[in-house]
């Protein structure tokens, strides 16, 4: 079968690359010059593992190409995936539906045969059944279906995540639709992993009610961790032991620094507005939304009190920016808001992420990257982990506390132990949720 894919981001690159892998013919296109210049040079613009082998291998095998010209693309398509983005709209919390309804737009004047339009976006209830309503005035002839077709993989774990998913999301209005999706998924189906068939509205609901579940779960653990650092207790032993009972389960409840990424926090952000918009307050979501703003603020008081009530000519070196580990991508990272109260608070601030830089120079401006983690110790006043890529967990820290002007460890990824840090040598040393020395 022939796809289209439309969007060369996160989501998009990865599908199109597995689409061709299960053996499809795919196309993707991006209105982004420089992206597409890059793929077809054989280079993957974002940061994702295993993405260029298994690019290079369909690439090779003819299955797999790159174009600006969605005319081209969708020539003999039988369905063309929306994967393009959709952030925050400015000021309300809605999500921005520009780009989507723009390429639903765009196909409507270019497809020529019977296709499916499935939106891969995160999209809110009707946003599916508007791309339809679009369509058809675009182009009243046009013998075309719509399909909700929601994303759940990682950043950082993508390939796998698509290849072996939890379950995969269909909503459609009727069984021919309901075929196109069930041939493009059917290594899936073969290899026993559950489809969902629903309806438009059940589709694009269950994506946002997972993502403000998932960052539910996450404010949860991160406000008992905040208790716990008043009342005592350690909250990697209290995960554990809620983690084994298999109603709660175990994912998702490691305390840090806030949640962050392209995802929880424009999703929550639209579920409150929708729930607003239709008189059916999120009142749980919008907690969330609340608490994990007030943790990310939280974990700037706790570097305050490491350097002793202010940053003002202080030398802090910073492990990790990017939201999380494996990717290089910055949306909403909680470096973007503690960082610049660094910076802005007088520190000299030494930033080393494995790939965050090229992301990262625009959006931290005053600082100092440094490649090597020890590097970034040298005479630093205090070390601050805050992504958990796996260069910094195994840091040998007598070496790191040695460097430092001032030993100084925060650790805000509960990588370490306070007695790790007592034992190397470290003067001070915070985390989330567990016993601290200053
Ligand atoms: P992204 O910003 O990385 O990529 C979007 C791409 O679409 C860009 O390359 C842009 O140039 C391109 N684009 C926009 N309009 C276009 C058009 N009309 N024609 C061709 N190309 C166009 O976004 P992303 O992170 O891949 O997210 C895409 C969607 O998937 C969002 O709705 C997001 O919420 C959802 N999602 C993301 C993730 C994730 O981990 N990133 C996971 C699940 C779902």
């Amino acid at each position: 079968m022939k796809i289209a894919m439309i969007g060369t981001g996160y989501v998009g690159l990865v599908s199109g690359v597995c689409f061709s892998d299960f053996g499809h013919e795919v196309v993707c296109v991006d209105k982004d010059p420089a992206k597409i210049e890059m793929l077809e040079r054989g280079e993957v613009p974002i940061y994702e593992p295993g993405l260029d082998a298994l690019m290079a291998k369909n690439v090779d095998a003819g299955r797999l190409s790159f174009t600006l010209d969605l005319a081209t693309a969708l020539d003999g398509a039988e369905a063309v995936f929306i994967a393009v983005g959709t952030p925050t709209r400015r000021g309300d919390g809605h999500a921005d539906l520009t780009y989507v309804m723009t390429a639903a737009e765009e196909i409507a004047k270019l497809a020529k045969d019977y296709v499916v339009i499935v939106t891969k976006s995160t999209v809110p209830v009707g946003t599916n059944r508007q791309v339809k309503q679009a369509v058809k005035k675009a182009n009243p002839e046009l013998d075309f279906d719509v399909a909700s077709n929601p994303e759940f993989l990682r950043e950082g774990a993508a390939i796998d995540d698509f290849m072996k998913p939890d379950r995969v999301v269909v909503g459609v209005q009727n069984d021919r639709a309901a075929e196109v999706m069930a041939d493009i998924y059917r290594p899936l189906y073969l290899r026993d992993f559950p489809i969902v068939t629903t309806d438009l509205e059940s589709a694009e609901m269950i994506k946002y009610a997972a993502n403000a579940f998932l960052a539910t779960k996450i404010t949860f653990i991160n406000e008992i961790a905040a208790l716990c650092e008043r009342v005592g207790g350690d909250i990697k032993e209290v995960s554990k032991g809620i983690g084994l009972d298999n109603r709660i389960g175990n994912k998702f409840l490691h305390a840090g620094p806030g949640y962050g990424g392209s995802c929880f926090p424009k999703d929550t952000k639209a579920l409150a507005r929708i729930g607003q918009e239709h008189a059916v307050p999120m009142q749980i979501t919008e907690t969330v939304i609340k608490v994990n703003e007030e943790i990310k603020r939280r974990m700037i008081d706790k570097l305050l009190d490491l350097c002793g009530g202010s940053f003002n000519g202080k030398t802090i070196a910073v492990l990790g920016v990017t939201f999380k580990p494996n990717t290089d991508d910055m949306r909403d990272a909680p470096a973007l808001t503690i960082v610049p109260a660094l910076v802005g608070g007088g520190a000299k601030v030494r930033v080393c992420d494995p790939q965050g830089r090229h992301e990262g120079e625009a959006l931290l401006p005053g600082v100092h990257w440094i490649e090597d983690a020890y590097k970034a110790a040298h005479n630093a006043d205090l070390l601050v982990i805050l992504t958990e890529w796996n260069e910094f967990r195994a840091l040998d820290l007598k070496r790191v506390a040695r460097k430092m002007a001032s030993p100084h460890l925060a650790d805000l990824r509960n990588i370490y132990s306070p007695r790790d840090a007592k034992r190397a040598g470290f003067a001070a040393y915070a985390s989330i949720g567990r016993g601290e020395f200053i």
